[in-house]
């Protein structure tokens, strides 16, 4: 006779992880299916990795400057097997703790591939064959996978997406990444500091788009310091592989040839078709529809994180995933402000930000004042030698609260959390939402199992 479970999880992401431990800590009996790796695109092709060789670079670049700081270091040279490897056991070493914090939530992880027949059955392809559960209700957090360009589709090998430009064999000697936001900008900043020739190609007129102005401004000046070619208003329009490079084309007539072409324009929702059809979900383009409870169109279904289009970020799906797991078991939570959200860019220097943007603040016709602080003028920011950048801090001229802060410099996605705290919200603390991957989540998980049980069994230092 086919299991039956109160609450399945479809998908072991960062959304789905949460959704399920929590629910199985509300005492509820919970499945949890992944198709892939348990971690989801954050551990295994995203956030994670990319940190990790983010942060070999930020060391290489660090010891090549090393002299500035008075210290003499003879050469540094990155070592990529070394770099790729330390980055492959990190995201074995946090699998294996998720694995066991599921365990522990005494949920229950199923590998293999589920297809929603009803609302209440579903079909979970596996290696060793079909098998058939039964649910009462269930949390789609199937995540997201990369935008395609239609005339230039990824082939693996030299049209490559995030996925495969984080785990190349070797450091390419060129690279063109087509797509200035987050994910384009922190793989520029990976490769050029190895030694890669990076053109980044931008259809808007500045990097960071999704920023206000002067956020673009200083990330397009700081990346140029490090070598990267910088062409903003400009569109990739066709490629030519014959010669075993990419020979890029683009809209005003000039070629690039580079050895990898990097699409990096964008993520969009993914659920089975089968699946929607199934439960007959609403959605809007790729995403699924959902309420501020995260409800989606269909009865006792919810949908998390990408999947849903809301923010596109772990930590968007992880606050999701507790709003969906105390709904799904009986309480009343909703997400009320995505501003507060916080938005992270890890490149060199980092971009951070929380509450609403000047450019919001316009658009909302909200009267705003702008408070500004520069790190050259901070002494701890000099002692380290970490000068470039600066905060603003907006103020609500009617209200006289601080509405929104951006931070441009070393640390910006560490600083945003105390940033967020100055915005302030009659939350309960253990609910405001921190950026991932960050050292501040640590101080957010302390305070959190100071008023419940924590989520991670981090892996032993
Ligand atoms: P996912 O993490 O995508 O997980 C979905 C899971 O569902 C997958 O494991 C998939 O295999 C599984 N699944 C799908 N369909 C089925 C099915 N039918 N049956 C079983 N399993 C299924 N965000 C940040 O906040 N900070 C960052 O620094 C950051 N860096 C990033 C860097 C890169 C290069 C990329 C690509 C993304 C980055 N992101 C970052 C975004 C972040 O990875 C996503 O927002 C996050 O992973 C979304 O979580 P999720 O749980 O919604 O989905």
């Amino acid at each position: 006779m086919a299991e039956k479970f109160d609450i399945t999880v479809i998908g072991a992401g960062p959304g789905g992880f949460r959704a399920a431990v929590r629910c199985a800590q509300r005492a509820a009996s919970v499945a949890i299916i992944e198709k892939d790796f348990i971690g989801g695109t954050c551990l295994n092709w995203g956030c994670i990795p990319s940190k990790a060789l983010l942060a070999s670079a930020h060391t290489l670049l660090a010891a090549k400057n090393a002299a500035a700081m008075g210290v003499d270091i003879a050469s540094a040279t990155p070592n990529w097997p070394k770099i790729q490897a330390r980055k492959d056991s990190i995201v074995a070493g946090f699998r294996k703790a998720m694995t066991d914090s599921i365990q522990t939530s005494g949920a229950k992880l199923i590998q293999g591939r589920a297809i929603v027949i009803s609302p209440n059955q579903i079909k979970i392809e596996t290696d060793n064959g079909t098998v058939e559960i039964l649910t009462d209700k269930i949390i789609l957090a199937t995540g997201s996978e990369p935008i395609q360009i239609p005339t230039i589709p990824f082939d693996g090998q030299t049209v490559i997406s995030s996925k495969e430009a984080l785990s190349l064999q070797q450091i390419p000697k060129s690279m063109v990444i087509v797509g200035g936001g987050a994910i384009g900008c922190e793989l520029a900043c990976v490769y050029a500091a190895v030694g890669t020739k990076i053109t980044i190609v931008e259809a808007l007129s500045r990097l960071i788009p999704m920023e206000d102005q002067w956020v673009g401004q200083l990330i397009e000046r700081e990346l140029k310091k490090l070598g990267i070619n910088v062409l903003t208003s400009q569109k990739v329009i066709s490629t030519d592989k014959t010669t075993g490079l990419a020979k890029i084309v683009l809209e005003n007539g000039q070629t690039i040839e580079a050895e990898k072409l990097l699409i990096s324009v964008g993520r969009k929702a993914a659920c089975d078709k089968q699946t929607i059809e199934a439960l007959n979900l609403e959605t809007s383009g790729s995403a699924i529809k959902v309420n501020e409870r995260l409800q989606t169109s269909a009865k006792n279904v919810y949908a998390i994180g990408d999947v849903a289009g809301t923010t596109y970020l772990a930590h968007g799906a992880a606050a999701e995933a507790e709003v969906a797991a105390v709904n799904a078991t009986g309480g009343s939570d909703k997400m009320t402000d995505y501003s507060l959200v916080p938005r992270v860019v890890y490149t060199f220097p980092e971009v951070a930000s929380v509450g609403k943007s000047e450019k919001t603040c316009n658009a909302e016709g909200i009267k705003f004042s702008v408070g500004k602080a520069f790190f050259r003028a901070d002494g701890q920011s000099v002692a380290h030698g970490q000068t470039i950048g600066e905060i603003r801090a907006t103020r609500d001229n009617s209200t006289n609260k601080i509405i929104g802060i951006t931070i441009v410099g070393e640390m910006a996605t560490e600083l945003i959390a105390a940033a967020r705290i100055f915005i302030g919200s009659d939350e309960k603390i253990s609910k405001i939402t921190f950026a991932h991957p960050t050292v501040s989540e640590t101080l957010h998980d302390a305070v959190e199992n100071a008023f419940g049980p924590s989520l991670h069994n981090m892996p032993k230092a």
